[in-house]
């Protein structure tokens, strides 16, 4: 079946409508994500900046206390024992270190605390050889210690009064137990995965919360790899669990090390969760409004085409007889089309009823002729109406034809019509039954009247030149119709009868039907 136009625009909108849903939603959804990773990599970035910042402010408060003790410290070089009691006093003071000791310039231990069985013993760790050969205050990569311990060491030169180098004191940082690394990174687990580790230039993890992954070299990490291009900043990346993350990194110069805070790509993307469904849900009440505005507007604009297209198959059947005034035509090609079919029916009625008159008119003499005749006597019978004719004949009028021939006897027919159009009134039909024979038929009038009137025609005919420049005259019978049991035949064959009379009375002369 064939679709409407409203049909069609329904569609339309409604896959419009569908359209727009679908790319805002989308477009929402997008934004939103990228917003969502943004915000993750840049709290990221920030979070490992701050604890870069921390680590170093603590290790430089480190390193400073140890400098300042290192004068102190110089002076007892002699002593071990008095250099015992002052680690003592350091490290209880100080819960930075997990254990400090006196180096002598050989490498040799003199004294540490607490007692870790190392006193006397040459040290040719790389730590200690790093800090003898530099003599300077330094913090050493992780290294293995002779104890087996992975460990930091934080150190500063000592000097005697005449500025003779006599060793290093210096404080450790057991990589797997408990340290200020963890002090520090320890509480900044959380809840949703999200985590931080601490990583050297070589690779290795310096802190993890897996305390089992500390000492493990990572190489293929890309954060790892831009920590030791001294790069910081903030990328996704993908742990050695083959699972994203976002990942914010800080390289710290003076450690050199790196900070990383990452947070699982999931837990970043949670709040998206049901953003969809809630979204949808905000939609609904104006994706129903709109609906129905849209039924309505549709209404509004398919009911005028509508109403004209139905109309023009009405005024197919009806041969241009339609009423129909209440299409709205609010728009142009509406307003356009209903004047057009407005038009087009005015000029089909317009063409009928020119036909209709034409076939009830006589074409020579322009009176009715014998169908409307028949017509309004049937008419004025089913209304009961009373009325009286006047059947007329021209006489001798083949003579007048055989003497100035047709086209004066023609002019002689129109003559007479115009002298019965003069007599009669206006409710009165005259009719040209054909040849030359005419009836009056004379509305709401009694058979007296009627006589006066035929008499009337018969005498004003008579006394005028007709186009033969000659006179003539007619004959008539006259009758009244009021008796509604005879039939329109008997009728018009009694008045017909009268007007036979009249001729045979001698003609120009008028005769009364009784009846
Ligand atoms: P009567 O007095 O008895 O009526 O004599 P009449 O000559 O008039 O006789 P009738 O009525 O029989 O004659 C009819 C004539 O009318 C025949 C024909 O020549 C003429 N006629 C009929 N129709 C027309 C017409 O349309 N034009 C012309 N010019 N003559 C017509
Ligand atoms: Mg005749
Ligand atoms: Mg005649």
């Amino acid at each position: 079946m064939i679709k409407t136009l409203r049909f069609w625009i329904m569609l339309l909108i409604s896959f419009t409508m569908i359209g727009i849903l679908s790319i805002t939603l989308f477009s929402g959804y997008y934004v939103t994500k990228q917003n969502l990773i943004n915000n993750s990599l840049e709290i990221n970035r920030v979070y490992s900046m701050k604890l870069a910042q921390l680590s170093e402010e603590v290790f430089g408060g480190m390193q400073s206390n140890l400098q300042i003790k290192a004068s102190e410290m110089s002076a007892e070089i002699d002593n071990p024992e008095k250099l015992s009691e002052k680690l003592a006093d350091l490290i209880s003071s100080s819960k930075n270190f997990n254990s400090l000791s006196i180096v002598d310039r050989e490498g040799v231990v003199l004294a540490t605390s607490p007692e870790i069985g190392i006193v006397g013993k040459k040290l040719a760790t790389e730590g200690p050889t790093e800090a003898l050969r530099e003599r300077k205050p330094l913090i050493s990569k992780p290294y293995k210690a002779a104890t087996g311990r992975l460990l930091i060491l934080v150190s500063t030169p000592l000097w005697s009064e005449k500025n003779e180098y006599l060793g290093f004191l210096s404080g450790t940082i057991y990589l797997q137990q408990d340290n200020i690394i963890h002090d520090i990174l320890d509480e900044h687990f959380s809840t949703d995965g999200s985590y931080v580790w601490v990583v050297d230039t070589s690779g290795m993890l310096i802190y993890h919360p897996d305390a089992k992954r500390i000492g493990e070299t990572i190489s293929e990490n890309e954060v790892n790899l831009k920590i030791q291009r001294h790069e910081s900043g903030a990328q996704q990346v993908t742990n050695s669990e083959g699972k994203k993350f976002l990942a914010g990194y800080t390289y710290i110069k003076s450690s050199k090390w790196g900070v990383v805070s990452q947070t699982p790509f999931e837990a970043s993307i949670k709040p998206l969760s049901g953003m969809v469904y809630k979204m949808l849900l905000y939609a609904f009440p104006f994706v129903v409004f709109f609906f129905l505005l849209t039924i309505i507007l549709t209404e509004k604009l398919s009911s005028p085409l509508r109403k004209l297209a139905m109309l023009s198959a009405r005024l197919k059947e009806s041969g241009g007889q339609i009423e129909c005034n209440d299409i709205p035509t609010w728009y142009f090609e509406a307003k356009q089309l209903n004047a057009t079919i407005h038009e087009y029916a005015q000029s089909q009625q317009q063409k009928v009823e020119d036909y209709k008159e034409r076939s009830y008119t006589d074409p020579l003499t322009g009176l009715k002729n014998r169908r409307y005749g028949e017509e309004i006597t049937t008419k004025w019978i089913m209304e009961k109406k009373q009325f009286s004719v006047i059947m007329i004949d021209i006489d001798h009028f083949k003579a007048v034809n055989d003497k100035y021939g047709h086209h004066i006897g023609d002019e002689v027919l129109k003559f007479l019509s115009g002298k019965m159009n003069e007599i009669v009134r206006d409710d009165d039909v005259c009719i040209r039954l054909g040849g030359e024979e005419f009836v009056v038929l004379l509305a709401e009038t009694n058979i007296q009247e009627a006589m006066i009137i035929a008499e009337r025609l018969r005498t004003n005919v008579a006394s005028m030149l007709c186009p033969t420049n000659d006179y003539m005259t007619i004959s008539s019978g006259v009758g009244s119709y009021h008796n509604h049991n005879e039939t329109i035949e008997d009728f018009f064959n009694r008045v017909d009868k009268a007007l036979y009379q009249a001729k045979m009375e001698g003609r120009n002369k008028v005769v009364q039907s009784e009846g």
